[in-house]
């Protein structure tokens, strides 16, 4: 399989298989990520609501001991006991209870035992909300004997919570009513069991806590944001109707946590695959220029042989037939000198242009800086070409002014690049218009930062689209396929690279400006010397 095909295999088949992989990887990353961010969730909210439920939990213990130290105190068989016997130990025994009655099947108060002492109003008006709604709301008949019950309901805007017990005794059916003062729990119990230290297993500080009723209103704590890790359980039998709400004490900074690591964990990956996709598209294109470069490596090659033969065989031909004396007359022997000194002096061009190219591409570009004229090198430069150029039919103008100021230069590197150029523009130049030869303009003339060194000829021109690839090493352009003659320049396609590369070492610039059909202007500046 031929390179080229190896190479274009790859791009079909690595590119798609990469960006498939990476659209996978970033798939189960991005759900990875999400998934576990979940279960992170999760479980900060099942420990807050297994806190919750342990405090709701609690609050319904404190109350039913509470009743059941009623249950054990209150003996139908010694109703009028019941004040002394249970007053001097309520305060300890049984704090959130306010009042205990004992009732008969018909609803009559047999006893009534308070705590409140004084407050006879209140207690009267319970008693008469017992006897009015209550005890119909408490169901009794269908709620069995000897079990724990509670109510807990507002009357006129006031909240009540009442445990009641139905036992038999001596063949009478009593009723015993526990009346709980919901402003005490509120006010002592609720904050005796709800503000503690942080949760074993849990470092920071504690979870935040309250408690509202069905209409939302806060009835204990603080106010809670209802964000995603805040838990509310209803108080499983006593407070049925109230809600305790448990926030985490971080809740809002673990939302915000929760959330810039989801946003960053999807950046990275982003990031990621676009560094993975650039990679590869870099890795890509590095190859295919490689390839493009081999391609003009192999026809560079090709070229720079085909230029040494071609000369070496003519000086070679027309070298024997000097020798062997079979030459017609005078004018003849000129005229193969003539070419055996115009050959020669293209070899000895194209060796040089490759001794420095090969220089350049090694990296040692060693040029030897001095001050100097560059009106001189331009002449020079156009001396080494005159006479060919006179064979050519092309006349060089040379126009340079005086007293240049100095510049630092390489004069043999400079001298090289100009030669290069004005050799194009003797090559390609050639006005199209007229047979009766074409004129170059080569100059040198100061500019704003340097001297500019100026090479117009009347050619074809050269395309916009191609005025900046014909500097890259081996290229070459249009013009030199399809020459006034008709059979291609001859070249290497190194020329104008060189040219760059020394305009370049000076600190200078080469470009070209052209309009095609109306010639070209080469100008390479070269700076002042500081
Ligand atoms: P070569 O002349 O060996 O091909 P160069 O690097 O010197 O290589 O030139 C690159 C290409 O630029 C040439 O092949 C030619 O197409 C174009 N070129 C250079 N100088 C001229 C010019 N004066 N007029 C038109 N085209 C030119």
């Amino acid at each position: 399989m031929d390179s080229t095909r190896r190479d274009r295999l790859l791009w079909i088949v690595l590119l798609p298989a990469v960006l498939v992989a990476v659209g996978v990887l970033a798939y189960f990353n991005v759900r990875t990520t999400l998934q576990l961010d979940k279960l992170r969730q999760q479980s900060v909210l099942e420990s807050t609501l297994a806190l919750a439920n342990e405090k709701a939990d609690r609050l319904d213990k404190r109350i039913i001991t509470e009743d059941n130290t009623i249950i054990a105190i209150a003996d139908p068989a010694a109703l009028s006991e019941l004040t002394e016997r249970w007053v001097p130990t309520a305060q300890r025994e049984t704090p959130t209870v306010r009042a205990i009655l004992m009732l008969d099947e018909a609803h009559d108060v047999l006893a009534f035992a308070s705590r409140a002492g004084g407050a006879w109003g209140e207690e009267e008006e319970f008693r008469r909300l017992l006897v009015r709604r209550l005890l119909s709301d408490m169901d009794l008949a269908s709620q069995p004997l000897d079990e724990l019950r509670h109510l807990h309901r507002e009357y006129n805007g006031q909240s009540y919570l009442v445990s009641f017990w139905q036992k038999l005794s001596g063949g009478r059916h009593y009723i015993l009513v526990a009346w709980h003062d919901i402003g005490r729990i509120v006010k002592d119990t609720l904050p005796s069991l709800f503000t503690e230290l942080p949760v074993a297993g849990q470092s920071g500080p504690p979870s935040r806590v309250n408690v509202v009723d069905e209409e939302n209103r806060i009835i204990y704590g603080p106010p809670l944001r209802s964000g995603e890790f805040t838990v509310g359980v209803r108080f499983p039998t006593t407070l049925y109707n109230w809600r305790l709400q448990v926030s985490p004490a971080a809740s809002e900074e673990l939302a915000t946590r929760v959330q810039s690591r989801k946003t960053l964990e999807l950046v990275f990956v982003t990031l990621s695959c676009i560094v993975i996709v650039a990679g590869v598209a870099t890795i890509l294109l590095g190859v295919e220029k490689q390839r493009r470069i081999n391609a003009l490596k192999t026809e560079f090659v090709a070229n720079v042989s085909h230029e040494l033969k071609t000369p070496l065989a003519l000086v070679r031909m027309f070298g024997e037939m000097l020798q062997s004396g079979r030459v017609a007359n005078d004018d003849k022997r000129k005229e193969y000198l003539d070419i055996i000194v115009h050959e020669s002096e293209r070899l000895s061009n194209l060796i040089e242009n490759v001794l420095d190219f090969a220089k350049v591409e090694r990296g040692r570009g060693a040029y030897e800086f001095a001050s100097g004229d560059v009106a001189d090198v331009v002449v020079r430069a156009a001396q080494v070409l005159k006479y060919r150029a006179e064979r050519e039919n092309v006349t060089i103008d040379v126009d340079v002014k005086e007293s240049l100021p100095p510049c630092r230069i390489d004069e043999r590197a400079l001298q090289l690049a100009v030669i290069n150029l004005i050799d194009n523009a003797i090559k390609y130049g050639k006005s199209p218009h007229d047979g009766d030869g074409s004129v170059i303009r080569v100059s040198a003339a100061k500019g704003a930062a340097g001297v500019a060194i100026r090479v117009v000829d009347e050619g074809p021109g050269i395309a916009a689209a191609e005025q900046a690839r014909i500097f890259e090493r081996f290229v070459r352009g249009s013009s030199s396929r399809d020459s006034k003659a008709g059979s291609p320049v001859r070249g290497s396609g190194i020329g104008l690279a060189l040219v760059k590369h020394i305009a370049e070492s000076h600190g200078g610039t080469a470009s070209v400006e052209s309009q095609p059909g109306k010639g070209s202007a080469f100008v390479v500046t070269i700076p002042f010397e500081s």
